[in-house]
């Protein structure tokens, strides 16, 4: 297929936040792989924003106001004073308090909630925010290097626009945080391929797992074990996703490309090259639907940059005119040995996920999608947009943009709500029938 019209979201700022000596999880990886994209001349092809930071307000749509305003609160100063908070919202251990912490999530959140408007507001087919993707946190949580989940808030912004959203999750680790937030929903479909057993963090994500109450088979779980490899991905991942597009139709995708599925990662016992990872992209692309792309995991950070720019250029359609070679840029030394493109894998892992596991988890899952159907909308509550007039601030490339897509989205609003409702503390619209789609 050909070209579609992508936003990049990116802020120079972001490859400075450090979560402290040691700890695997590096901003810097963005800003590498931003180094990468500018270098392969991929920048003109697509438009470039910078992110404005997300809000209490537009944070609390999903999070709880407690623990927004202890993230906000809470510095590497003063967080003895706060033990007790610390330990309640799970900041500690793996989530340590940095230096402008709130910052750098207001950012990252930002940035997804504003890709999620403008494929909204029709003004982007693909919208990608490599510092987001951050799946694991929870509502009054943080979890695995996850403080604010910018995925939750980007799928409830695209909700407002679309009947059901699909989530696809391929980094390493079982995607927690999206599936209970929807746990309960047939709106929203999630499906996560990750290493399970062992212990592996953070231990959920089996098989058996898919949805509760009225979301009951609208998740779906890949568990995998260690030494994946393209072939076998893709041999799940094809059949998985033709049978969950065909049977869910999404409207939108989230995809999360966690790069910690690659091989040679820090946390992550996959062995995936980055073509192999980029195919889960292809694959999506090709459905045509408006595609919010994020980041995620990732922790060999040569390869996450690779990675992520190779698979701007997949989302650009461009991907076969990069060169093997990387091009010269300011961090060159960190690409070698090889200086390429797609690293070689080391050749001898062993894959342990038996073709017989495989096809038992192909014909579980396909068996159970049959019995599923693609939920209406035949009445339906929303609050109003997070993303107003003055929601969608732009930097750089395209810088009037945002204001531009601000005011389709205010445009739409008005011809489409069909009654403003309020009942308690906050009112709400009420939307007939399907007719608020584009
Ligand atoms: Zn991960």
């Amino acid at each position: 297929m050909g070209g579609r019209k992508v936003t990049y979201y990116y802020d120079p700022d972001i490859g400075d936040f450090y979560y402290g000596q040691g700890h695997p999880m590096k901003p810097h990886r963005v800003r590498l792989a931003h180094c990468l994209v500018t270098r392969y001349d991929l920048w003109p092809h697509m438009d470039i924003l910078r992110p404005r930071p997300a809000r209490k307000s537009e944070l609390v749509e999903f999070h709880n106001p407690d623990y927004t305003d202890f993230l906000r609160a809470v510095t590497p100063a003063n967080q003895e004073e706060l033990s007790a908070a610390l330990k309640q919202f799970g900041t500690a251990g793996d989530c340590p308090i940095f230096d402008r912490m709130a910052r750098y999530c207001g950012l990252y959140a930002g940035a997804s909630l504003g890709a999620a408007a403008r494929l909204n507001a029709g003004l982007a087919e693909v919208a990608i925010n490599w510092a987001g993707g951050m799946h694991h946190a929870k509502k009054a949580e943080a979890s695995g290097f996850c403080y604010v989940n910018d995925i939750v808030l980007a799928i409830l912004e695209l909700l407002k626009y679309h009947t059901r959203v699909l989530y696809v999750d391929i980094d390493v680790h079982h995607g927690d945080g999206v599936e209970e937030a929807f746990l309960t929903s047939d709106r929203v479909m999630t499906v996560s391929f990750h290493k399970f057993g062992d212990n592996f963090f953070p231990g959920t994500g089996d098989l058996g797992d898919c949805g509760l109450a009225g979301g009951r088979g609208y998740a779906v779980n890949v568990p995998l074990r260690d030494g994946m490899d393209d072939a076998a991905y893709e041999s799940l991942f094809r059949p998985v996703m033709t049978g969950v597009v065909e049977h869910f139709q999404p409207e939108a995708i989230v995809l999360q490309s966690g790069a910690d599925s690659l091989a040679g990662d820090k946390l992550g016992p996959f062995n995936l090259s980055i073509r192999g990872h980029g195919r889960c992209h292809s694959f999506l692309r090709a459905l045509g639907l408006p595609l919010l792309v994020l980041g995620g995991g990732g922790y060999k950070v040569k390869n996450v940059a690779r990675c992520w720019a190779y698979e701007t250029g997949v989302m650009l359609g461009v991907e076969s005119s990069m060169s093997e070679r990387l091009p010269p840029n300011d961090y060159y030394e960190v690409f070698g040995p090889d200086y390429r493109l797609v690293p070689p894998l080391e050749p001898g892992k062993v894959n342990h996920n038996k073709r017989e596991a495989l096809e038992k988890i192909r014909c579980t899952i396909l068996e159970r999608l049959r019995h599923l159907h693609p939920p209406g909308l035949a009445f339906h509550e929303r609050p109003p947009d997070t993303f107003t007039a003055e929601g969608v601030v732009s930097g750089g490339v395209g810088e009037d943009g945002g204001a531009a897509a601000a005011a389709e989205v205010m445009g739409r609003v008005a011809g489409m709500w069909m009654e403003w409702k309020s009942e308690g503390r906050i009112g709400y619209w009420v939307l007939m029938g399907r007719g608020y789609k584009r």
